[in-house]
């Protein structure tokens, strides 16, 4: 049995004639001789009807702090709205189909609400819909701990399903259809000339989905990656082939290409970060203040990111959700921290930039040619980035991206 597993994010679910488009594309891969299993996102985005964050605003309103397990129960409705409509629609089209929750598809988690991690799959109900000639339509972003509760899967978290779900049917490739022509070197909606790549390697894909590229989560891309499952990132509007991320392929008698990850692969973004500055006395003392800062910011559960500690100032970024907590945590140590609230994170990501000279230099350049501070800055193997005001982020995306000649000409 040949298996195509299917997922189409909200955008691409958003209407009835949208979801025409989409059993159109699935009937053609029928026809080709796939058995097909398609993973459904909610509908819409932000205030759509049926879309995740209306469901968490209606909670909201009733309590602030909603009890994570009914949480979860109320988040997971979107896929299960968006897939029975969806079963309904293909069958009315000609197609059998069958809708399965999270849970009859298999997906078992750990017990983590609003994040929980798949522990593994048990497709059978799906592996019966496709023999007896059925599509499956799995809703994404659910599952069942072991417990038996009803969990969700976190950002990205319907990604994760159609992954898992292509690891467990081995599926000759995972479709993760969207509504931008694939993976390009920076976010399209910031840099007008972004440019698609036809083909990408796990690894430049995950480096790029960590630092911020929201086309699909890293979690989702880990997990194809266990069993060299083959993704293709496509647009659900046009016919293009979209990205192929996948290990090299080869024919026997042909020479072997060794595909090499690229010098820098693209730019992305992070937005919503606060930076807090707190000035210290200088050596000697400032061992016992990080101490404290960071102790007791991890007591009252803040993560803290991006840490610059030096002689006379230490400097750190935290989520913006928890700038008040940090804030408060620091004034009750009596500390005086200062804090720059509105920052992004711009990062050039590419896997084979160790040790070739010049690629910081440049970066800082771009950035002076604009007149855009730097805040904060850092690098590991795979990225460098540069923390900026959120003002001059999308001036920096596009900046960089000139920079490194990264666009379509
Ligand atoms: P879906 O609802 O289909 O899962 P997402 O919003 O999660 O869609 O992901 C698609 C979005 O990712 C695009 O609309 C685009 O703005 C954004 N994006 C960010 N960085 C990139 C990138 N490097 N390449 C393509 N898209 C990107
Ligand atoms: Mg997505």
């Amino acid at each position: 049995m040949r298996i195509l597993v299917q997922k189409f994010g909200g955008t691409s679910l958003a209407t009835t004639e949208l979801r025409t488009r989409v059993c159109e594309i699935v009937h053609a891969n029928r026809q080709e001789g796939f058995s097909v299993v398609v993973v459904v996102s909610a509908m819409g985005r932000e205030n759509a009807a049926y879309a995740t964050d209306t469901f968490i605003n209606l909670i909201k309103e009733v309590n602030p702090e909603p009890l994570a397990r009914e949480l979860d129960i109320l988040m997971s409705c979107g896929e299960t709205i968006c897939g029975v409509l969806l079963a309904n629609q293909l069958t009315a089209k000609g197609m059998k189909a069958k809708f399965l929750s999270g849970e009859q598809a298999g997906i078992v988690t750990d017990g983590n609400y609003g994040n929980a991690h798949i522990r593994y799959v048990n497709p059978q109900k799906i592996k019966e819909c496709l023999q007896e000639g059925m599509v499956a339509v799995v809703a994404g972003f659910q599952g069942i701990g072991e417990n038996g509760e009803l969990t969700t899967l976190g950002r990205g978290g319907s990604d994760t399903t159609a992954c898992a779900l292509g690891v467990a049917l081995n599926a000759e490739c995972i479709d993760i259809f969207t509504d931008v022509e694939g993976v390009m070197t920076a976010d399209p909606r910031i840099v007008d000339n972004a440019r698609l790549l036809d083909a990408i390697t796990y690894n430049e894909i995950c480096q790029l989905a960590r630092d911020g590229a929201k086309v699909v989560h890293p979690r989702a891309i880990e997990i194809a990656m266990q069993k060299g499952i083959p993704i293709r990132i496509r647009s659900t509007f046009t016919d293009t082939l979209g990205t192929m991320v996948a290990n090299q392929a080869y024919q026997l008698d042909e020479p072997v290409k060794i595909i090499s990850d690229r010098l820098i692969t693209g730019i992305t973004y992070n937005s919503d970060i606060a930076q807090i500055k707190i000035t210290t006395g200088g050596l000697g003392e400032q061992t016992g203040i990080e101490l404290k800062v960071f102790k007791s910011l991890a007591l009252a559960g803040v993560s803290v990111d991006f840490i610059t500690v030096q002689p006379k100032a230490i400097m750190f970024t935290v989520h913006s959700e928890k700038a008040g907590k940090a804030m408060g945590v620091l004034q009750t140590l009596d500390l005086h921290p200062e804090m720059e609230s509105n920052c992004a994170k711009v990062a050039i990501v590419g896997a084979a930039m160790t040790g070739v000279p010049g690629i910081i230099y440049k970066m800082v350049e771009a950035l002076a040619e604009c007149n855009i501070p730097i805040l904060q800055a850092g690098d590991s193997y795979t990225n460098i980035w540069c923390l900026v005001k959120m003002e001059h982020m999308k001036k920096a995306v596009q900046a960089l991206h000139d920079k490194f000649e990264l666009g379509n000409k």
